[in-house]
């Protein structure tokens, strides 16, 4: 392969979403390649370039010193060139409740390989559906890559729901220290699991709350405590229910949200069937997080996790890593759960 050749990036492959763009723009940073990719957001109703992946273009174009030509609204068509990546105190201003968790999905891989390290501040939804919430963020997935080395703090500072937004997160990233035997080697399930269940409310009455609280205790898991987080500082209404399931080792976090017309009963099946799925598996991994560290391993050229479903994000994101970066993938079928592992091409 010509490492300086563009790649050509096919917006069908896999999930067919925004995922295939921010990963081409995350690796293209670090790779210094550049990207043609057509057919943007093919798989989605309203197909092309939406607000949040114009958010992430234009993010991107910030911290590499580049101007984001031919990115427009509805567009499914970019040609991506990157520059020189620049550590700094960065701030983006998402209009409405764009997810600030993509828009750092998406610079993160970036900003580690950069030698200073770097403040990202953004204003934008923090618990949108179909994103990353903050806590995931926060709690899940930086904890599961700071075994890698990848080292970042992050805080959130405004609750943003979606669709109001207006939340505010920061986070601070540490250069990736490159150490030899260092990966991220998240293969062996965790242990001594404790489980506890964190609701949100923001501008809704008590009682939504307190039925969420009374269908959790009902539920199959053992859940020991029910944090309840009624949101002062939310510029709109909200709520969402999370169950955290933590071991020694780690800890996985998964949410439901609830919306206008949506039973709660509903809201907490989604997201207790998604625990149970898990826990009963073995794995030690979820289905999210399991996509999201595929650029890190890829980074290194090694780890391994164990995950309990192979997701269209998962595959789109191996298939676009392999695109930019010499590296390989094995999907190890075993006792039903899947082995994942990376290593050199
Ligand atoms: P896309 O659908 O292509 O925009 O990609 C969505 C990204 O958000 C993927 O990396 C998903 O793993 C991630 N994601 C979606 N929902 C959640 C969730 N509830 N918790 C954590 N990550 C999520």
């Amino acid at each position: 392969m010509n490492n300086r050749e563009t790649v050509f990036i096919d917006g069908t492959t896999g999930e067919g979403g925004g995922q295939v763009l921010r990963t081409s723009l995350a690796l293209s940073c670090i790779t210094k390649r550049s990207f043609h990719i057509e057919n943007i957001r093919a798989a989605r109703p309203n197909p092309g370039l939406s607000k949040q992946l114009l958010s992430c273009i234009q993010a991107v174009c910030k911290i590499c010193n580049r101007e984001s030509k031919g990115a427009t609204p509805g567009s499914k068509i970019l040609d991506f060139q990157p520059g020189a990546v620049q550590s700094d105190d960065f701030y983006f201003h998402i209009g409405s409740a764009g997810s600030t968790t993509l828009v750092i999905q998406t610079l993160l891989p970036a900003l580690f390989l950069a030698d200073k390290p770097s403040t990202v501040t953004i204003t934008g939804g923090t618990h949108n559906p179909l994103a990353p919430p903050s806590d995931f963020l926060c709690e899940s997935f930086l904890p599961a890559i700071a075994t890698g080395g990848f080292y970042c703090n992050c805080k959130l500072i405004k609750h943003g729901f979606f669709p109001a937004g207006g939340g505010k997160i920061s986070i601070n990233i540490q250069p990736w220290k490159k150490k030899p035997g260092r990966r991220i080697d998240l293969c062996e399930p965790g242990d001594q699991f404790q489980i506890n269940a964190r609701i949100y409310t923001a501008k809704l009455p008590a009682r939504i709350a307190q039925l969420q609280r009374k269908l959790l205790l009902q539920s199959k898991l053992n859940i020991r405590s029910i944090q309840h987080i009624k949101v002062e500082d939310s510029d709109g209404p909200g709520n969402c229910v999370m169950i955290r399931i933590s071991s020694s080792s780690r800890t996985t976090v998964f949410t439901a949200f609830g919306m206008r017309g949506k039973p709660s009963q509903k809201v907490i099946n989604e997201v207790v069937n998604l625990a149970q799925d898990f826990l009963t598996s073995g794995a030690s991994i979820d289905r999210f997080l399991a996509d999201q560290l595929l650029i890190y391993m890829a980074i290194s050229k090694s780890g391994c996790y164990i995950t309990n479903e192979i997701s269209s994000h998962l595959l789109t994101n191996m298939e676009t890593i392999k695109k930019f970066l010499s590296v390989n993938f094995r999907v190890a079928l075993k006792k039903g759960v899947y082995r994942i592992s990376c290593f050199p091409a």
